[in-house]
């Protein structure tokens, strides 16, 4: 059978509903898609190690025979499963091999049986001075046969894949293999010839190939860095088209009409300076004045605002907003939790009230009357500023004129939604928040559409936060500094990772809240603050925290984003170890706001290695965000920057940006330059569009964000 790249999943071999199910729940239906999943990594398993040659502790591949005994099956009284035993010759030596559940096996391995093992060696610890594999994979070949030519387990560079569900990475490699050997001779290639030539590209259909199935003589080094020429190609490819949609999309809107508002005049120039409770810093100076040569301009401004936890983007954006209102239209400004809405709703409260503009919020769960009369009051233009979180984009949602739509913390939200929020006006101006402070290259050419205003300094006054890191075993030291604190009148959080009691030790906030108010603050004033709580006492805690009536507020993430009580100088984060780098920097960025000297505490034990590690010694090591950012990319990679996550909704999936981040420049570049000639581009786009199916998708996504 033929398989072509629109081809559903389900009708490959190998794959019943039963695993198209799962494949799907992956974002994986097409042949398209299940290429689109490349394997993490690349195994040489080519050579072939003498038994005898094989060295403890590295991954060898070996051929031999099963021992005369054959294998057994060795059965546990109790509890663990069965394992299987067999030893394997060849004309150096000899190799036990285990396997777990591998009761399978019996009556496979019988004695002469040949086969190929592949796995990581160790000493036999029953036979001094052996080796032993425990779970190799293995491929049984017939006697005297030579070895299978088309195995996909051994002979060859193996790609090893992410499992999916119960799809093992050697399914995977069956599954794929096929899909790819039955593939017409020549696939439709969507790369401009020009580019193809002038970058010595392979064909797609090579690219495609080589990139699962790499040939022999490829370099596995180059392959495990994500660099043989295939891989290059199909990264290239799809930085290229995202960055040619973006640069089309850049084009379309600076010619797009939009709405020029005045901001030179001396009143309104007033106006701003009168909402201004301090004095800007340089950066915050100089991000208002891109911002508003912008609004001046008779096209809409699509601009991203970066900077790091507490450098002050809510007042520049109020100054924005201001702008807007003096001209006589509205501003909507979008956050990503009720929290954080109201948290915006009551600054713009503060700062507008003399100004004397309507401040509304909408969020989910209010009070049927009182909605219909701050919609009333929206829709009649009343309202000069509404705050709210993803119920904004509702379609009961109706302004009167909105001329600025403020989105904080982009990344939380998916780019549809940007633009849901922006059709509630006529081509108003846009401004993106975020508090993720990615480097600025990378965000250039991850938001390539949007013009970038990074605020680089933090406001003055502000004492540094010293982080450290306290084992578990330290806590009664750590409470009594945080009753010392108190005593100065300082206030407190302390943070866990999740609500209620669970299988795994993690402390939960409520019982360990329980427990600090009875027998280690009694006599402090402690609140309780997490999720589940309905609106009306997550909005009433914060605000007696607010208001110093609270001492010591024990939460869950729910502070991570926004919340400002400058008097709170103590955070206390249990489990911290739990935490990803870029919220354990979100949480830190809550305290430090004061002129007061801010202590930022990390419990967690001394023993843990790896990530877990890393993250806490780069926490105590450094406070900058674009620093901290870049640890946090690499590790997690940038996933978290594009709305969806699903495989096939996935801006990319061969690339990584930050991984990649010199192939998206130079794509970056050919894509801007394509876009310069316009009717070469609608060509380039059409043959995309006609020869992709995953492109069709993921062209609008990046076309219409
Ligand atoms: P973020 O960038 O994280 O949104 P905010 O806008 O919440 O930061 O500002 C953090 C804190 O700093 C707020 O309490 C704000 O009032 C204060 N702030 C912002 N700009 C200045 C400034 N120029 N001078 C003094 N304080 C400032
Ligand atoms: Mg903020």
């Amino acid at each position: 059978m033929t398989v072509l790249l629109n081809t559903a999943v389900k009708y490959l071999k190998g794959v019943g509903p039963e695993r198209a199910t799962l494949l799907e729940g992956r974002g994986i239906a097409t042949v398209a898609d299940l290429l689109a999943y490349l394997p993490f990594r690349y195994e040489d398993r080519i050579r072939f190690t003498p038994i005898a040659e094989m060295i403890p502790g590295q991954f060898h591949t070996t051929v031999g025979e099963v021992g005369s005994g054959g294998g057994r099956t060795v059965r546990f009284a109790r509890g663990r499963g069965p394992v299987f035993h067999v030893n394997v010759k060849d004309e150096s030596g000899s190799l036990h091999a285990r396997f777990f559940h591998g009761a399978y096996l019996e009556g496979r391995l019988r004695p002469g049986q040949r086969l190929v093992l592949h796995g990581k060696v160790e000493a036999d610890p029953y036979r001094p001075g052996r080796v032993e594999m425990v779970n190799p994979q293995i491929e049984l070949v017939a006697s005297g046969d030579k070895l299978p030519a088309d195995s996909t387990e051994v002979g060859r560079i193996v790609p090893i894949y992410e499992a999916i569900g119960a799809i093992s990475s050697r399914l995977l490699r069956r599954i794929v293999y096929g899909a790819l050997m039955n593939l017409p001779g020549q696939l439709p290639d969507p790369l401009p010839d020009e580019i193809r030539e002038r970058w010595h590209f392979p064909t797609r259909r090579e690219a495609l190939l080589y990139s699962h199935f790499p040939p022999k003589n490829e370099s596995v080094a180059l392959l495990n860095e994500f660099r043989s020429p295939a891989q290059v190609r199909l990264i290239f490819e799809e930085f290229f088209f995202y960055q040619l949609a973006l640069a089309l999309r850049r084009q379309r809107e600076h010619r797009e009409r939009g709405i020029a508002m005045r901001v030179r005049e001396p009143e309104i120039r007033e106006a701003v300076k009168r909402i201004l409770p301090f004095k800007p810093t340089p950066a915050q100076k100089r991000v208002l004045a891109e911002i508003a040569a912008d609004l001046e301009r008779p096209h809409p401004m699509h601009r991203l605002l970066e900077g790091d936890v507490g450098s002050g983007k809510t007042i520049v954006a109020l100054e924005a907003a201001t702008i807007v209102i003096e001209n006589s239209y509205q501003v909507a400004l979008m956050a990503p939790t009720e929290i954080l809405a109201a948290q915006h709703f009551l600054s713009a409260g503060r700062v507008f009230r003399q100004a004397g503009y309507g401040v509304e919020l909408i969020v989910s769960g209010q009070k049927r009357a009182e909605r219909q009369a701050i919609l009333a009051r929206v829709e009649s233009g009343e309202t000069q500023i509404v705050v709210g979180t993803h119920a904004l984009i509702e379609e009961s949602v109706k302004f009167h004129r909105l001329g600025l739509a403020i989105v904080d913390e982009q990344h939380r939200f998916g780019v549809l939604q940007r633009k849901s929020l922006m059709e509630k006006g006529v081509s108003p101006h846009v401004l993106v928040m975020t508090a993720t402070p990615i480097p600025r290259t990378l965000a250039l050419t991850l938001y390539g559409d949007l013009d970038l205003s990074v605020i680089d300094e933090m406001p003055p006054g502000r004492a540094a936060v010293t982080t450290r890191w306290a084992a578990d075993t330290q806590l009664t030291a750590v409470w009594e500094f945080v009753r010392r604190e108190t005593e100065r009148g300082r206030q407190a959080f302390v943070l866990y990772p999740v609500i209620e009691e669970s299988k795994q030790e993690l402390k939960a906030a409520t019982a360990e809240y329980e427990r600090l108010v009875k027998s280690v603050f009694p006599k402090l004033r402690v609140g309780l603050l997490h999720g589940r709580l309905p609106n009306e006492e997550k909005d009433r805690m914060m605000d007696r925290f607010r208001r110093g009536e609270i001492q010591i507020l024990v939460a869950t993430t729910v502070v991570e984003v926004g919340v400002d009580v400058p008097n709170a100088t103590v955070m206390v984060i249990e489990h911290a170890d739990r935490f990803g780098l870029a919220q354990l920097h979100q949480l830190r960025g809550r305290i430090g706001r004061g002129s007061e000297k801010s202590y930022c505490v990390l419990v967690a034990p001394k023993t843990i290695t790896g990530e877990s590690r890393e993250r806490i010694e780069t926490m105590v090591a450094t406070s900058n965000g674009f620093e901290i950012a870049e640890r946090d990319l690499k590790q997690r990679g940038p996933g978290e920057f594009f709305g969806t996550r699903q495989h096939g909704d996935r801006a990319f999936s061969f690339a990584q940006p930050l991984r990649d981040h010199e192939l998206l420049e130079r794509a970056r570049q050919e894509a801007f330059r394509l876009a310069e000639n316009p009717s070469r581009a609608d060509e380039v786009v059409a043959r995309l569009q006609a020869t992709s199916p995953l492109w069709q998708k993921r062209y609008q996504l990046a076309s219409v964000g």
